[in-house]
């Protein structure tokens, strides 16, 4: 009998690539160390963020960066002891905000934000999940509608990719959310976007499915590969063991370059670190999931808990959390959200795997036939990950797709950062 695919990772990405290739008939097992809380899935902001189509990067970004760093707790912060290994990557993370690029990966983002609910759907309904999604609107809030005009380019983006969207003034918006203070007085309307009432739940959901197919879960981190001529026949786990493959899909989140060195191939993937505080008892609940674009900030309802999500700090992933970010989001919360309450609050760092240009791999490795790699979706890896399951599974049958991947190739990245 063949051997399995095996899949490494099991984030969202790994997951939804493990069903879709299972959805095509194949054998797949998917390893991963079974630590929940140390994938970038189980903590993030649950958004099936419909049109978030403007990259990180923008023709702007130089300008404004003195002034995020300049405040040591604000939406984006650098460790600068780390400045040295980081500064390849943000060579390339500042080449990729001219105006030509921002239009080209705007377009890319697009064709993946466009396929999020299409994609899902099956994968929802095969895992009897539906319920754990809840619809829309998110809203999207601004101080006034002076700063949501601001917004200029970025919000031009997504209008050009067709995002539906309301604008609501002060009365609309509170009429609508009444549980906002008095601070937010403009806000748009996604009725597109929906958001996952708890991520874990949902990878749990996924995992049963997954298992149900017949699929395997192997509990492990894998530490090497076991190769003829130019193909992988196997992972190698930490502990020695090795689980027989014939293809392997790197889907380790912010961990996969560690795992692509080893078939040669160099990748600019840095961890984006973002926190995240759950309230038990917050005593306000918003009828909606949020985002304060200022702040770099989301909130999500989860049920009888809310969840306050974000910030982007660049350090390393072996520096330790600095949890004055994640208290940070609460003192933010608080000037929206009067009588928040927030005794026994949780805390939660975790790794966006980011590359550059804000867009993943989903390609071949280049010297190695039967590999592929799937890492790289930085903010928006809950919202591409079925359809990047989908890609994943096209690869690994060779079935043509209907999707352009050219813009998620790894040859893009070859040649030095400052080529
Ligand atoms: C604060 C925050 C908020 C976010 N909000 C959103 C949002 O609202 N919407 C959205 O779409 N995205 C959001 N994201 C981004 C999203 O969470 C990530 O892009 C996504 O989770 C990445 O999934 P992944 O499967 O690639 O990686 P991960 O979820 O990190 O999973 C990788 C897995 O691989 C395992 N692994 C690593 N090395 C090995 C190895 N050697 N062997 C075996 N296993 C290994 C890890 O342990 C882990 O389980 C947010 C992220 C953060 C941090």
């Amino acid at each position: 009998m063949n051997a399995p695919v095996v899949v490494i990772g099991g984030g969202f990405i790994g997951l939804c690539s493990a069903l879709q290739m299972q959805r095509r008939g194949l054998a797949v097992t998917l390893v991963d160390p079974g630590e929940a809380e140390r994938a970038a899935s189980f903590g993030n902001a649950g958004q099936f963020a419909v049109g978030e189509v403007v990259p990180l990067s923008g023709p702007d970004t130089l300008r404004k960066v003195p002034g995020w760093l300049a405040d040591p707790l604000g939406p984006l912060a650098i460790r600068w002891r780390h400045l040295p290994r980081l500064t390849p990557w943000l060579i390339r993370f500042l080449r990729a905000g001219r105006p030509d690029r921002v239009a080209a990966i705007s377009a890319a983002m697009a064709a993946l934000c466009d396929r999020i609910h299409l994609d899902y759907q099956p994968l929802l309904d095969a895992a009897g999940a539906q319920a754990l999604v809840q619809p829309g609107p998110h809203l999207r809030l601004y101080g006034s509608r002076a700063d949501f005009e601001a917004e200029g380019w970025r919000w031009q983006l997504r209008v050009k990719a067709g995002l539906r969207h309301e604008l609501l003034d002060r009365a609309a918006l509170h009429a609508l959310e009444p549980t906002l203070g008095e601070s937010i007085t403009f806000a748009v309307a996604s009725p597109d976007r929906s958001s996952v009432i708890e991520p874990l739940r949902l990878m749990r959901a996924l995992d049963a499915c997954f298992r149900a197919g017949g699929g395997e879960v192997v509990t492990g981190s894998v530490a090497g590969f076991r190769r003829e001529a130019n193909h992988v026949t196997g992972a190698i786990l930490a502990t020695g063991d090795v689980v027989a493959a014939s293809q392997v899909v790197i889907a380790a989140g912010a961990w996969s370059n560690r795992l692509t060195a080893l078939l040669g191939d160099r990748v600019p993937l840095e961890s984006e670190r973002g926190y995240h505080v759950v309230l038990p008892q917050p005593g306000v609940m918003p009828r909606h999931s949020m985002s304060h674009v200022a702040r770099g900030f989301a909130l999500l309802p989860m049920g009888e808990r809310l969840r306050l999500a974000g910030t982007v700090e660049l350090a390393s992933l072996e520096a330790p959390p600095n949890w004055d970010r994640a208290r940070r989001l609460i003192d933010t919360a608080r000037t929206f959200l009067p009588g928040l309450q927030t005794g026994g609050a949780s805390f939660w760092m975790g790794h966006r795997p980011s590359l550059p240009d804000s867009l993943p791999i989903i390609d071949r490795a280049s010297q190695t036939a039967n590999v592929i790699y799937a890492f790289g979706h930085g903010h928006m890896g809950l919202s591409w990950a079925a359809t990047t399951g989908r890609l994943v599974a096209d690869l690994a049958t060779e079935t043509p797709g209907n999707l352009d991947t050219t813009p998620f190739r790894l040859a893009r990245f070859a040649g030095p950062a400052w080529a």
